[in-house]
């Protein structure tokens, strides 16, 4: 694929800057659906076009050899993996596993396999066999400048390692064990979910090559090899349906606008930021479609969170707690929203001149005197308008103007009646 995207890459309109040309990505599928793949290809920023092509300021081009995307086959699609192998790319590489790996021993035992990723000639024979995906990882880690894994099942094992699973499924990380470091010194880059956002893969990739380059420290990481920056916060932090948890309402029925904690949201205790990020191209995500948090990015994931869609145990004490405050909190709110619902000249005049909003005239003295006393200890420390006229405005003329002058038009006609008249 490298020929084929030469001719674009060559005639981008970016510079090569940094000592780096090209690097090298090698993806592997262990136990996987391809999710991580679709999410990719669907990520913005930076695309994997501007990364196929070189085309991202300041980054080298990636040269990618992906089983599904790559238009070689075969021995032909092999045939970089064992360059890498003899140390003769002339250009750095990274790895890259989506699924999980898994015990091919225990699949050799009824002579199959779990996942492989191509055949190799083996033995002296020349047989064809096939590589599983512990195995290129167990090759090519060591040399590699970075591993990453993609996606819950290669960062935690995932969905392949719940229990009653046959295949002995585990994570990237702890297949190459507690003291693994790349060549350029790196534990294993975890970017998990389930799919994962495409954007925090490339976005990962992306700062990754920087440091590379040259042009970047080295992206934070968290105790569990997240990118810091993009793992920190809960989903519930973010999510557009917080205010209703903080006013005690919730969604009773997926297709309720409220939060969904009492349908088996995990979002409280969950890092993802799919709340803030949207699934592609900020568009999309959980909570933004409906759907409540089932912990997908989680090393927990999926055991922890099983079974899905009930009502999570602790959230009981929050969830009571909001309900009662909930109850004080909202009447009161939608009293100042009302007001707030208002103009100024309404107020003033008791008069709403106009052909909407005839119903949002003060709804009764006991309630504007709560709005005035409110007022007055809204600009009780405003030094600027504290002895202006009520609800701050200054403006003598919006104060003492006559509202049946607003209402006559030119020739003296009363434009309510004129305009009742047209009716
Ligand atoms: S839907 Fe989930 S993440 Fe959103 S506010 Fe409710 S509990 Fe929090
Ligand atoms: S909000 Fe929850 S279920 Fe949705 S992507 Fe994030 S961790 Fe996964």
């Amino acid at each position: 694929m490298e020929e084929y995207l030469d001719p674009v890459s060559k005639g981008s309109h970016v510079s090569r800057l940094g000592p780096l040309d090209k690097v090298h990505a090698f993806w592997f599928s262990g136990m996987s659906c391809d999710g991580c793949t679709v999410t990719v290809t669907g990520a913005t920023t930076p695309s994997i076009e501007d990364l196929l092509t070189g085309s991202h300021p300041g980054l080298p081009q990636i040269v990618l050899h992906h089983p599904v995307v790559n238009l070689e086959s075969g021995p032909n699609f092999l045939r970089a993996h064992e360059r890498a192998l003899r140390g003769e790319l002339n250009a750095p590489y990274v790895i890259i596993l989506e699924g999980s790996i898994t015990d091919e021993t225990a699949a050799m035992e009824t002579g199959g396999y779990w996942a492989g990723n191509g055949d190799e000639p083996w033995g002296a024979d020349g047989e064809e066999r096939a590589v599983t995906a512990d195995e290129w990882i167990a090759r090519l880690a060591p040399g590699a400048a970075a591993s990453i894994a993609i996606g819950t099942c290669a960062t935690w094992g995932g969905i392949p390692s719940a229990d009653g699973n046959p295949t002995g499924a585990m994570s990237m990380m702890d297949f190459l064990g507690q003291d693994y470091r790349s060549a350029f010194g790196l534990p294993v880059v975890n970017v998990p979910g389930c799919a994962p956002i495409g954007d925090n893969f490339n976005e990962t990739v992306a700062a990754i090559l920087y440091f590379l380059q040259g042009f970047g420290p080295l992206p934070e990481f968290d105790e569990i090899g997240r990118p810091a920056w993009l793992f920190g916060e809960t989903v519930h932090r973010h999510c557009v349906r917080g205010a209703y948890y903080e006013e005690g309402s919730y969604a009773q029925e997926f297709g309720d606008p409220e939060c969904l904690v009492e349908i088996g949201c995990w979002g409280p205790v969950v890092n993802c930021n799919i709340t803030s990020r949207g699934a592609i191209n900020h568009v999309g995500g959980c909570m933004n479609a409906g759907g409540a948090c089932i912990g997908c990015t989680m090393p927990g994931f999926p055991d922890k969170f099983t079974p899905f869609y009930k009502v999570p145990p602790g959230s009981a004490v929050s969830t009571a707690a909001s309900r009662i405050l909930g109850s004080l909190i909202r009447p009161m709110r939608l009293y100042t929203n009302e007001h707030l619902n208002r103009e100024v000249r309404w107020d003033l005049h008791h008069d709403v001149p106009s052909g909407w909003a005839r119903g949002k005239q003060e709804p009764g003295r006991l309630k504007e005197a709560g709005h005035r006393i409110y007022d007055k200890l809204r600009r009780s420390n405003d030094t600027g308008k504290a002895d202006v006229a009520p609800w701050g405005k200054r403006h003598e003329w919006t104060y003492e103007r006559d509202p049946a002058r607003e209402r006559t038009l030119p020739g003296g006609t009363d434009r309510n009646t004129a305009e009742r008249g047209a009716e």
